[in-house]
């Protein structure tokens, strides 16, 4: 029998065409009936643009170095069920950089429960759809430089990006050195402060990108639930 009382909280922002952010020069999402039961089709099938960093979605190394794995060749036991620990960083405001020192409880966490998935919380998913959304904090390089030191394979945050966007540039610190290092970065999780509050003592969370042949990231379906239940 399934287990229909687990309780799943869904870390992905709904894909909904005109109303998802992109970096500059990303395609815009859309969704758009090719074929429609109202009009008299057989059937609804819709018609999607989308690109590998639309919405909730990650990146793989080859992202950034032409040498690096691609989204079908990634490891999926770093992705499926896989323990994660949660670092409270919501202190972080607009453009301030998250240093080591924030996430020194959540790499204890991380080193007892040898987890490899970390999670920053920095609540910034309330700002989706904003003109601010871009204005995240970002992660120090020399800090994840010690989180992957501890073992852990993927990033996720629920902002943009890891590293600083401006008007004027988009870092790259982060990503070269999580992407450099066979890691995986996740961008644009929401409720991860849900996640946060939940209370939940083992938190278990689901990746998984499309099998998409030899392309550098992919929209995904992330979900997490506690892994005592
Ligand atoms: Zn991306």
């Amino acid at each position: 029998m399934p287990d229909t009382s687990r309780t799943i909280i869904d870390l992905s922002h709904p894909l909904v065409s005109g109303q998802v952010p992109a970096c500059v020069g990303h395609p815009c999402f859309s969704a758009s009936l090719n074929f429609s039961l109202a009009k008299g089709d057989f059937a609804n099938v819709h018609a999607l643009t989308i690109g590998t960093h639309t919405g909730t979605h990650l990146d793989a190394p080859y992202h950034f170095f032409e040498d690096g794995p691609t989204v079908d060749c990634l490891d999926l036991t770093l992705l499926a069920a896989a323990p994660a620990v949660v670092a409270d960083v919501r202190h972080r405001s607009a453009h301030e950089r998250i240093i080591w020192e924030d996430l020194v409880p959540a790499a204890e966490e991380v080193t007892r429960r040898g987890a490899r998935v970390l999670l920053l919380c920095t609540g910034w998913s309330r700002n989706w759809t904003k003109a601010n959304y871009s204005d995240h904090p970002y992660l120090d390089a020399e800090a994840v430089k010690r989180v992957l030191g501890l073992g852990v394979r993927v990033i996720g945050l629920d902002t943009l990006s890891p590293d600083e966007v401006t008007p004027e540039r988009e870092g790259a610190d982060v990503h070269r050195a999580v992407l450099g290092n066979g890691g995986i970065i996740v961008e644009n999780l929401t409720r991860l402060d849900a996640l946060v509050d939940s209370g939940w003592k083992c938190i278990t969370v689901s990746l998984l990108p499309l099998n998409l042949g030899g392309c550098d990231g992919s929209p995904l379906r992330a979900v997490a639930w506690d892994g005592t239940e």
